[in-house]
């Protein structure tokens, strides 16, 4: 019997004992060697592009995809997994810095660890089910194209009611109102901030920004792409808005100006390394395969807490509940824009205005219809010198006055280039404003004023041009106070 011996080295050793009876240890069999269950990891993968990578262990080595998207946790979509080398089995337990400039540089973390059982392990098709601390489940992972693979969850999902993160959300709005509450102990007050309003979507860490339109403002932003991979498999809507910030650290809406027009990613990339902007987050919409809108403010409060957001471009900013006087001196103090009043006991009502959340500016301010401009006179010479606005009440396009304090070089320029294509004959507005030399538009572009007062006669006193708002929609800019 040489042969049996040769495969099993330890033949004499065992024979000659009882391991019942002996303290000695036994030689682990080939055959419980084999009853062991195989091990299997997945690695948080934060390198050029985040991924995650599943490693199982066959044969003495790693059997490895990368996953773009993370281990999925529904039945469908499939994600897309890419084949990589082998790994030796010491990178199960592997997590570090992988230096900059080495293969996969970026930080690794274990996401999830366990053992598999093992149905299928063909080279072109591998069925397995992951028994982990995240991951429990009957996977099939199958070649697509050379390196390209796909996996997909056959089990039915560990939670049944998770869902995909809806991508149609609105930001829920403000009604102005010029005093706080007066039963402050059940509203929250935040600062309101003077940027652009965005909702941030985060699913298997890639950052989408929707503006208040549903525009797509993601490119624009690329600062903020990082709070993806912060995020990583946390599925995540939130709301927030995105400000500049002036030497004096405080938003301002003109710096701000440049990033909302930009066209190009190169142009995005290379105004975010100049004068990077910050994201201010103030509420949760949805959580990990949850909507939370229907979660009162404050229990919407903690999930965003929980998340604990604040790296280099994105902040959580406080919220007090009930003292909403000292939130309104501290935004005059800072000269801030003003105050959001939110109550505490209403849900998250996306894309509609509510009475539940209340702004109060500390200045007068607020968009307006552009409806013509008038020539400039002197160094101008005939080169855009004011604007007239207005507003819509009852349809009508009313006259509130026109602007000329802040514009500048830069930005009348601009709206010189916006202005041109929408030049026509006639006054958009109700009532024709007595003026010299008018020129006429259509009423597209909408522009944000700050003014003292309204006068008795409904116009604008001491009005100030700040900036062009692409993410409101003209028709709906109406007199905020009256
Ligand atoms: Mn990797």
């Amino acid at each position: 019997m040489a042969a049996t011996r040769a495969k099993e080295p330890l033949h004499e050793y065992r024979k000659k004992r009882d391991f019942a009876n002996t303290p000695e240890p036994a030689p682990a069999s080939p055959k419980s060697r084999r009853a062991r269950k195989p091990r299997f990891v997945v690695q948080e993968h934060h390198a050029r592009r985040l991924h995650w990578d599943l490693r199982l262990e066959h044969d003495g080595v790693l059997w490895s995809w990368a996953v773009p998207k993370g281990i999925p946790l529904l039945n469908k979509p499939n994600h897309l997994a890419v084949r990589t080398e082998d790994h030796p089995l010491q990178y199960l337990t592997f997590h570090g810095e992988i230096p900059k400039g080495q293969y996969g540089a970026g930080s690794m973390t274990i996401w999830d660890s366990g053992t598999y059982e093992p149905e299928k392990l063909r080279d072109n098709e591998v069925i397995v089910t992951l028994h982990g601390e995240r991951v429990d489940g009957k996977y099939a992972l199958f070649q697509t194209k050379g390196s390209q693979w796909m996996i997909h969850r056959m089990s039915p999902p560990a939670d049944p009611t998770r869902e995909p993160v809806p991508r149609d959300l609105r930001p829920m709005l403000a009604t102005p109102a010029q005093a706080l509450p007066r039963d402050q102990r059940n509203w929250a007050f935040e600062m309101k901030w003077d940027g652009m309003r965005v909702l941030l979507l985060v699913e298997a860490g890639q950052l989408t920004l929707t503006s208040r339109l549903g525009n797509d403002a993601t490119s624009r932003f690329p600062e903020l792409r990082a709070l993806g991979d912060v995020l990583a498999q946390t599925d995540v809507v939130l709301d927030g808005e995105i400000v500049a910030l002036d030497a004096n650290g405080r938003p301002s809406f003109e710096q701000l100006q440049p990033r909302m027009q930009v066209g190009s990613a190169s142009v995005a990339r290379r105004l975010a390394a100049e004068h990077p902007v910050v994201c201010m987050l103030f509420d949760v919409l949805w959580l990990d395969g949850h909507s939370t809108c229907e979660l009162g403010y404050l229990d919407r409060r903690k999930l965003l807490e929980r998340l604990a957001l604040a790296g280099p471009t994105w902040q959580t900013p406080p919220a007090t509940i009930g003292d909403g006087q000292a939130v309104f001196r501290a935004a005059e103090e800072l000269d801030m824009e003003g105050v959001v009043a939110k109550r505490l006991d209403t849900t998250y009502q996306p894309g509609r205005r509510s009475d539940a959340w209340r702004k109060v500016k500390t200045h007068l301010g607020q968009e307006f219809v552009l409806g013509g401009w008038l020539p400039g006179g002197g160094r101008l010479d005939g080169r855009l010198g004011s604007l007239l606005v207005g507003y819509y009440e009852d349809g009508d396009l009313r006259y509130a006055g026109r602007v000329g304090s802040g514009l500048n070089e830069r930005n009348r320029s601009l709206l010189e280039t916006k202005l041109a294509p929408l030049a026509r004959d006639t006054s958009p507005f109700d009532k024709t404003p007595k003026l010299p030399d008018p020129h006429w538009v259509d009423p597209e572009l909408v522009v944000d004023v700050r003014f003292q007062n309204w006068t008795g006669a409904g116009m604008l006193r001491a009005p100030r041009y700040r900036g062009l708002r692409d993410d409101k929609d003209p028709s709906e800019v109406a007199r905020e106070i009256r």
